[in-house]
């Protein structure tokens, strides 16, 4: 695996490595993301999405477990599955869809899926450090160790 780690000084600089990460991602991408509530999860995924080009806002799918974000450059499907009580519900939504070839799936509280959901691209933690936040990125793939040496440039 390769690894790069960030410090993150406040919530504008969350999004922008969101928006980072959007533009080094192709089709298929698969991102974890771990870190307690109120690490920036969240906001990292607003600046995926957004980096994609959504306009809009990025509420959290934590009830709804996904929420889709079907726009021109991508399809972007964010997972929050913190009250995600048996991971075999699942497969009754037909998890295994939405990680399609063309799409980019972003998924908060991975842990809890269990193995019905695939194997990420991206491997990423977020961390408080006093009011601000650090990020450390891990490549699991080819594809994410090519994000990832480019994050490094
Ligand atoms: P999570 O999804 O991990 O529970 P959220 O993204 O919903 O977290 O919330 C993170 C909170 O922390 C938000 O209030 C956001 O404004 C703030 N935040 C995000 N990034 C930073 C940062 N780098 N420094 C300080 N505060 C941040
Ligand atoms: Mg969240």
């Amino acid at each position: 695996t390769h690894c790069v780690g960030f410090q993150l000084a406040d919530e504008a600089a969350t999004v922008q490595m969101g928006n980072q990460l959007a533009m080094l991602m192709e089709q298929g991408a698969v991102i974890y993301l771990h870190g307690d509530l109120g690490a920036g999860k969240t906001t990292l995924t607003r600046g995926v999405i957004q980096g994609f080009g959504h306009q809009g806002k990025v509420k959290s799918p934590t009830y709804t477990l996904v929420e889709p974000y079907e726009l021109t450059t991508a399809n972007v499907y964010h997972f929050d599955l913190y009250r995600l009580g048996d991971p075999e519900e699942l497969e009754y939504m037909g998890i295994r869809d939405y990680f399609s070839p063309t799409a980019i799936c972003v998924v908060e509280w991975p842990e809890k899926g269990g193995e019905f959901i695939p194997a990420p691209d991206l491997d990423i933690t977020l961390r408080y450090v006093g009011d601000a936040r650090a990020v450390e990125i891990q490549s699991i793939s080819p594809r994410g160790h090519s994000i990832v040496d480019k994050l490094k440039n």
